[in-house]
């Protein structure tokens, strides 16, 4: 498509946020020819306190990498991507249940969130187009006059609230995109003044991040799987890190015991009961881990409008955060991103009208994806279950042999870019495959 660059350059176009989202929504837009500018409430982004408020490992399944692919970046990228090809499930007895996700080896795959974070950056600025401000935290929109105020400093952190030391900073902007994630500013800001309906909800889970390092140089556990233990309260999540360690995540509710044992030994011991993972990983490191790594919550955005007329956009979590239990959030924020910059070139080059349609064309499917989510949380609970266990191979055997011709519902989320709402169509109204063995889902 022809770009008009005189005109694309009076345009201004604001990002807030230098997430994964912010950072492949501004890659889009300066490969069209539009200069972008990104502001970032955070100063440091290599910070490693602030990443475990996240996680450190993500997995990216094939609508992320049909994105990388479709920015031409999946080939220089692809040798960092370390392969998952099913759950190993932990039972208290020590036994463990292979869950194979695909049919034929298909993998999901580890990015350590820091890094594919600052690739999207490097890819940003080697395009000329794109100019990062960090220490920026955007605090007032004004919709009439498009203006953003925003006290820098240097201080913040990703839920910095200190205003001290700080001065105030105003910016005109043409077009302003909110990818600030789940507690995005921009979306509250728009609700303040009843632009947009927005709520978002604090679910009853948290999670903490506990690394399990290599023993002699090796990995403890086989890096080919998601290892998942999920023995009474707990359920612990741990991916290969590709440099022969394993980045792992403990949930627990607000209401679990891990929260009120404030004695370290019984508290090791409670894990240890519950959830045996730490037979991989050293009690002292446990212990260290566990109190000095900050403790996050899980939230989730419903949104029922992304836009403000033809000037504001919600993208990514800001508009449509879920929980973590499907490992989608990644992949459905920058499928959405994909989704929003080929509606660009639909409209022909029109972003003001791809701004207008774009909640109308997506969000059928980032809600399809969010009850799957939501649901997958009740699956991983039970995939210790024999029953459960038997059925979910039972299901991958006979994919295997339909030749193309069946696919589960993981399969179509995890391996194919089909739109969520269809997978949730032909899935059924709460028929659950895995659990109940066939039908699986026909093309
Ligand atoms: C425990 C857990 C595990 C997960 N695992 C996976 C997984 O395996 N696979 C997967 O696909 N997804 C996963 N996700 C989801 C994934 O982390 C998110 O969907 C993704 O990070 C969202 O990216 P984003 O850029 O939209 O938002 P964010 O990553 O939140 O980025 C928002 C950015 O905006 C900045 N910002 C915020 N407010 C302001 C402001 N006022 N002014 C300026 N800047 C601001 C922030 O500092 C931040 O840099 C997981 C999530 C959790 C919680």
């Amino acid at each position: 498509m022809k770009t008009n660059i005189d005109y694309l350059e009076n345009k201004s176009v604001v990002v807030i946020g230098a997430g994964i989202s912010g950072c492949t929504l501004a890659l889009y837009l300066a490969k069209k020819g539009y200069k972008v500018q990104v502001y970032e409430k955070r100063m440091n982004l290599i910070n490693n306190n602030e990443i475990k408020k996240r996680t450190v490992g993500m997995s990216i399944s094939e609508r992320g990498i049909t994105t990388l692919k479709d920015l031409d970046l999946y080939d220089s990228y692809k040798s960092l991507l370390v392969p998952k090809y099913g759950r190993a499930v932990h039972l208290r007895s020590g036994q463990v249940y292979s869950q194979f996700y695909g049919a034929n080896r298909e993998a999901i795959y580890t990015v350590n969130r820091k890094h594919f974070n600052f690739y999207l950056m490097d890819a940003c600025l080697k395009t000329g187009n794109v100019e990062f401000f960090y220490g920026h935290k955007l605090e007032k929109i004004n919709v009439d006059d498009k203006k953003l105020t925003f006290i820098t400093n240097t201080n913040y952190s990703i839920d910095d609230q200190d205003n001290s030391c700080s001065t105030e900073k105003v910016v005109k902007y043409e077009y302003l995109f909110g990818c600030d994630g789940t507690f995005s500013c921009v979306r509250q800001r728009l609700v303040d003044q009843g632009l947009v309906d927005a709520t978002l909800t604090t679910l009853d889970y948290r999670f903490k991040e506990i690394y399990i390092p290599p023993r002699n140089g090796e990995y403890v556990l086989d890096p080919n799987y998601v290892h998942i233990w999920n023995i009474a309260e707990l359920l612990f999540v741990a991916l290969p890190d590709g440099k022969k360690g394993f980045n792992g995540t403990l949930f627990y509710t607000e209401s679990s015991e891990v929260n009120k044992l404030k004695d370290n030994e019984k508290l090791f011991e409670f894990v240890q009961e519950n959830c045996q993972f730490l037979s991989f990983i050293d009690k002292d490191q446990f212990i260290q881990e566990f109190n000095s790594n900050p403790e996050s919550k899980i939230s989730e955005v419903k949104c029922n409008n992304w836009n403000y007329q033809n000037q504001i956009l919600l993208v990514g979590d800001a508009a449509h955060a879920m929980p973590p239990f499907y490992a989608m959030g990644m992949n459905t924020c920058i499928e959405s991103v994909r989704v929003f910059a080929h509606l660009i070139d639909e409209f022909g080059g029109d972003i003001s009208k791809a701004i207008s349609h774009f909640t109308e064309r997506r969000i059928i499917d980032t809600e399809a994806m969010k009850a799957m989510a939501n649901r997958n949380y009740k699956k991983l609970r039970k995939c210790h279950n024999k029953d459960f266990d038997e059925k979910w191979n039972q299901a991958h055997e006979a994919m295997k042999q339909s030749n193309g011709e069946y696919e589960t519902e993981y399969f179509q989320v995890a391996f194919t870019n089909k739109p969520f709402s269809q997978i949730v169509e032909k899935y059924g109204q709460g028929v659950d495959v895995e659990e109940n063995g066939l039908p699986l889902i026909s093309h």
